[in-house]
């Protein structure tokens, strides 16, 4: 696979969120977080990205911990398309690298198309 720019990966990002918050559905979104960070060897993949309100992004950086239970950080060396996060407006749910998210259920799966 061809490794996404970050121009890409941020409308990519956009698309999916509408704009809201993915972590709380509750304020326009304006950061991209990345769940693997980047200086864990984190990339533009868009299922380790995050779009965030200012808010959820400062809670991540500063509470690593509850952030991981959501997975919404991720330890280095994470495979972020195979690890659930959980989005307020979804639950909890798979990101894929198009952008796009499906349902984490562990009897079905349904691909939900936000663009
Ligand atoms: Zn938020």
């Amino acid at each position: 696979m061809t490794p996404i720019s970050e121009r890409t990966a941020r409308v990519l990002v956009a698309r999916r969120s509408g704009g809201m918050c993915e972590a709380g559905f509750d304020a326009e979104a304006t950061e991209v977080h990345h769940r693997v960070n980047r200086s864990q060897g984190g990339t533009w993949d868009p299922a380790n990205l995050l779009h965030l309100c200012h808010r959820h992004h400062r809670w991540i950086t500063t509470n690593p911990r509850g952030a991981e239970l959501k997975g919404w950080a991720l330890p280095r060396g994470s495979v972020p398309g195979i690890k659930p996060v959980f989005m307020a407006r979804w639950g909890y749910v798979l990101l894929t690298s198009q952008g796009g998210l499906i349902e984490s259920a562990t009897t079905t799966e349904t691909t939900r198309r936000t663009a």
